[in-house]
């Protein structure tokens, strides 16, 4: 009998854009493809799924990025910055609870500049040296991205949102651009940090050529972390009449991105359990392995709207926790409080 699809995906962890095409124009590859990426997560990690603890320190924001709720034109978001003690508290109460990575993460904001997340970091690395610090703040110059590395921070998360130039001309106005996203992403490799990239699935405007040109860009970047999740549309933005992304199309992903990439840390994230009341669970068994509980003051939760009705803005960080904790369990699955670094 032939090779499927599936089974030479799995075994060179690549495929022609023909063929990527045909499994992600279909359905009728899922039950399998879920199986499949599911054998090589439990290959490279076991049952293990890591834990970040997210605490979302601004929402103010100098861009204008069109999909998301926090941009700088949405006048009604009520806007808030936790300061560094509120911060300091996260972490507290996170490492009480067996976190052991802190991801710091926000709009670009102006009033944190370099010396303000410096001190923000080297506070952190300082009361918690055995703990992982992840910053998700954006786009920076080398030597900002080097100076927060210097102070402790050693993981970021920027995801390149689409590779394809035009599509992320529809989704972001000037001066932003694809090029310097991914100047900063090779800037970040460069000085040492653990990676995380990604895209949204289903933005407006995306084709499904787009997808191919995602994965493509990220067999060149090599990221540690990749990080995707349906869009959702939010009514404060000039997408506000667009669908939200597939939900299917979203766990298709995930499974082609754990074939591709066997080693990556992939989250079953907040965006897939917000569109599916059981997203996350199906994310997991789909080949993620990483779930990012909230650990932002509750006061605050519901201010970081990057799109709508998103979930766990009411919970306490411990109620978040085990919450999670549950529905990992029952996906068949165990949260494990290590560092969770990389497995290359
Ligand atoms: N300012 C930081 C953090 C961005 S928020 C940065 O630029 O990296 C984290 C992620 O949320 C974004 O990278 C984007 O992919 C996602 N996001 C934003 N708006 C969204 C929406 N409407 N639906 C789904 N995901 C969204």
């Amino acid at each position: 009998m032939s090779e499927t699809l599936i089974e030479k995906l799995t075994k060179t962890c690549d495929l022609s854009d023909d063929e990527l095409l045909k499994i992600l124009n279909t359905d009728k590859y899922d039950n399998e493809l879920y199986a499949a990426a599911d054998k090589v997560r439990r290959e490279h990690y076991g049952n293990k799924v890591y834990i970040r603890g997210l605490i979302e320190f601004t929402n103010y924001c100098k861009n204008d990025c069109y999909y998301c709720g926090i941009r700088r034109s949405n006048l009604k978001a009520s806007r808030y910055r936790l300061s560094k003690d509120q911060i300091l508290s996260c972490c507290e109460e996170g490492y009480t609870l067996g976190y052991r990575t802190f991801v710091l993460q926000g709009g670009e904001d102006p009033y944190f500049g370099d010396d303000i997340i410096c001190d923000i970091v080297s506070s952190i690395r300082a009361r918690f040296f055995d703990c992982a610090i992840t910053l998700s703040i954006g786009e920076k110059s080398y030597e900002s991205y080097k100076r927060y590395f210097d102070s402790g921070a050693n993981r970021y998360l920027l995801r390149h949102e689409t590779a394809d130039n035009a599509h992320y001309r529809k989704l972001h106005p000037q001066p932003l651009s694809l090029d310097n996203r991914k100047r900063c992403l090779f800037d970040l490799k460069k000085i040492g940090y653990q990676v995380g990239s990604g895209f949204m699935v289903g933005s407006p405007f995306q084709a499904v050529e787009n997808l191919i040109a995602d994965l493509r860009f990220l067999q060149e970047l090599e990221p540690d972390m990749i990080g995707i999740g349906p869009y959702i549309t939010h009514k404060q933005t000039p997408f506000s009449g667009f669908e939200n992304g597939s939900f299917k199309l979203a766990l298709r992903m995930i499974s082609i991105l754990r074939l591709m990439f066997p080693y990556a840390l992939i989250p079953s994230t907040t965006a897939l359990g917000t569109i599916d009341k059981f997203g996350r669970e199906s994310g997991l068994k789909a080949g993620a392995n990483v779930v990012m509980p909230n650990l932002s003051p509750t006061s605050v939760r519901k201010k970081y709207e990057l799109y709508e009705n998103k979930i766990c803005t009411g919970e306490e960080s411990a109620q978040c926790k085990s919450c999670l904790e549950m529905r990992v369990k029952s996906a068949g699955y165990e949260i494990v409080t290590d560092i969770g670094n990389v497995r290359r």
